[in-house]
């Protein structure tokens, strides 16, 4: 049997341990991080995150900066409104809500953002740091899903070095930075993605499993390894039929039922990532407002 690895209760930890950090940090500074939360147009997900964002930021102490644009908002518009707050002395991190309206360009944006603000760890220069750093720089802006996981793998304190380490996914946001991460701890990293051959049979060589794939409970149990550890980042809503009565539930990209059995330590969905990646927001923001002081 697995043992199920509580997110929630990892970053309820990590929120409390950045309180006291800004608290102190308060004392001897007389200020706070600042987040600016930019939100354009009302996708009714971009608002659930966008609210739990800003609600745990205000609990650790950070001070959040909302900006709420219209879904007209020009790109020229939002590009001003950055670099104001790219400007603006009591922001230290800079958070845009994706997606973004289909009339702008992600990438242009997020570019905007100064790297030393990047709250997300996005930035080309942040993702360039992220790639040629050495293991332990604390000062790092990295995107806060991947972390979160390593963070979750460096809490069941086995050594990582040499383990053999699948990733699902390639994406820029979770995928190639998590294949990073777990580089720098030295694992032996491979990269599947949707043109993979043979996915169950190289999830079955990997001692950690990281799925990031946005595919409903694709991962089998048979496809995992014994004493396996196995990282769940996808967020799936499916329907289930309950007496009869059409409802909606959150999947992993890992079929949990099947998986734990097989698994060593395995993460929830919900319940594992999710709760991790808002405060490793919180952290990186710490971290900017941080590297502010210097
Ligand atoms: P993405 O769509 O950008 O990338 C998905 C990746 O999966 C791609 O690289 C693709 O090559 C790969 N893929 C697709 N089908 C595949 C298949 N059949 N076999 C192997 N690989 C396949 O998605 P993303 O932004 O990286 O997110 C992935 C999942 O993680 C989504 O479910 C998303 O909702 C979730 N997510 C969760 C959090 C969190 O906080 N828990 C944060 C970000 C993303």
């Amino acid at each position: 049997m697995s043992e199920i690895i509580d997110g929630k209760l990892i970053a309820q930890n990590l929120r409390a341990d950045l309180k006291e950090e800004i608290k102190i940090l308060k004392e001897k500074y007389n200020k706070v991080p600042g987040l600016a939360v930019v939100q354009i147009g009302n996708v009714a997900a971009s608002s659930v995150y966008v609210k739990a964002k800003t609600k745990s930021a205000q609990e650790v102490g950070i001070e959040v900066i909302d900006h709420h644009l219209e879904n007209t908002t020009s790109q020229e518009e939002l590009i001003n409104l950055i670099n104001k707050l790219n400007n603006q002395e009591n922001v230290n991190g800079i958070l845009v809500q994706l997606p973004l309206p289909n009339h702008m360009n992600e990438q242009i944006i997020l570019d905007t953002i100064h790297p030393d603000k990047d709250a997300d760890g996005f930035h080309p220069l942040n993702v360039g740091k992220l790639s040629i750093s050495s293991s332990n720089d604390e000062n790092l802006l990295i995107p806060c899903t991947p972390y979160g996981c390593l963070l979750m793998l460096k809490g069941l304190n086995i050594d990582l070095k040499g383990k053999n380490a699948v990733v699902i996914g390639r994406s820029n946001i979770v995928g190639k930075p998590m294949a990073q991460l777990l580089l720098k701890e030295s694992c032996t990293v491979t990269i599947a993605h949707s043109k993979t051959k043979n996915l169950p049979q190289l999830c079955s060589s990997a001692d950690i499993l990281v799925a990031a794939i946005g595919k409903p409970e694709i991962v089998k149990g048979e496809w995992i390894k014994d004493t396996a550890i196995v990282i769940d980042v996808g967020i799936n809503r499916i329907e289930i039929k309950n007496n009869g009565e059409s409802k909606t539930k959150l999947v992993g990209d890992v079929k949990f039922s099947e998986a734990k059995l097989k698994a060593s330590a395995i993460t929830p969905v919900p319940g594992g990532v999710g709760p991790m990646t808002i405060a490793c927001l919180l952290r990186n923001t710490t971290i900017a407002f941080k590297n502010s002081l210097i």
